[in-house]
């Protein structure tokens, strides 16, 4: 085996120590929840049962998000925006940018592109040889062109773009709410064992531990959950948001922002009835506000961008 295949087997496993570090301490919270709290140390059987119904429903929404943000394959461009045979052959014979330019906007020309490069070139990838889709950026850890990237998380191992983005907001969200209702319930025995009102028991350490990882979490997830937020209502990804997506008149921030019920119907779709479920249901398009030519409506600039 080559040693750069090597290499990039062990990048490849190292990647996912964060997932694996996430899940141990997912794995461990429910034994000390479920296990330790409710079996050993709350006494009321009503209780128990409520707080058991609850945990769970929101751990499997939890899981549910997580995994397939994790597992939800990233979204390239479609075929038509790789260069035609004869265009890619003259490209790479081709020396001066300004040509390569001139034979990237021939292209270009039958493709829907609204946004170029800051210089007002074409945007192009030569790693994946492709016109990159407006909102599509390279991303180096998973080597490859990504529809609407977002950014590229360590967390979950996988970038974080046009196909997972509702996933990821809602395994942020759901995991808002697991860590919330741990923190909420554990309060009470948190205090009776510091109070030392409840006996000494292996159990006291799952109960303290569970408190402080529950709050931490929260406090970490509450500031990256509203951000997210924030850019759902603008539609805006976390890259357009340090750098103005650049159009034919030049940087706009806001160029893809609809309005805030459409902009939110971006990443959550039409039907309010699978916002909450971590299925795709965003629309398969891009809508840049920019660029509206007179004479055409938004909605006849919908742009399919298809999948590979
Ligand atoms: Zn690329
Ligand atoms: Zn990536």
């Amino acid at each position: 085996m080559a040693p750069s295949h090597v290499l990039r087997c062990c990048q490849r496993g190292l990647a996912w120590i964060p997932v694996i570090f996430i899940a141990l301490v997912v794995c461990w919270s429910y034994y000390a929840y479920v296990v330790e709290l409710c079996i050993y140390t709350i006494p009321s059987t009503g209780e128990k049962i409520i707080y058991l119904v609850v945990f769970h429903l929101s751990f499997i929404m939890f899981v549910w998000s997580y995994w397939k943000t994790i597992f939800t394959r990233p979204a390239n461009p479609s075929k038509e925006f790789c260069l035609p045979k004869a265009e890619k052959e003259q490209y790479e014979k081709e020396e001066r940018p300004e040509a390569q330019q001139e034979i990237l906007k021939r292209v270009a020309s039958s493709l829907p592109l609204y946004t170029r490069t800051g210089a007002g070139a074409i945007r192009y990838c030569d790693r994946c040889q492709v016109i990159k889709p407006d909102r599509c950026h390279h991303c180096s850890a998973c080597d490859m062109c990504v529809l609407k990237m977002d950014h590229h998380c360590p967390w979950v191992n996988n970038c974080v773009g046009f196909s997972n983005y509702k996933f990821f907001i809602l395994f942020l969200a759901y995991s808002l709410i697991y860590c919330l209702f741990i923190a909420a319930t554990v309060l009470q025995y948190f205090i009776k064992f510091w109070t030392s009102d409840l006996p000494d028991s292996h159990a006291k350490f799952h109960v303290l531990f569970l408190f402080f990882v529950a709050a931490m979490f929260c406090i970490s997830i509450l500031s990256l959950f509203t951000y997210h937020l924030w850019l759902v209502g603008k539609n805006r990804s976390t890259i357009e948001a340090f750098r103005a997506p650049v159009f034919r008149n030049g940087p706009d921030k806001n160029g893809f922002s609809l309005g805030f019920t459409k902009n939110i119907a971006q990443v959550f779709g039409d039907q309010k009835k699978y916002w909450l479920l971590p299925v795709f249901t965003s629309p398969r398009s891009i809508v840049p506000r920019s660029d509206v030519p007179s004479g055409h409506t938004k909605a006849s600039l919908w742009t399919e961008i298809g999948f590979t």
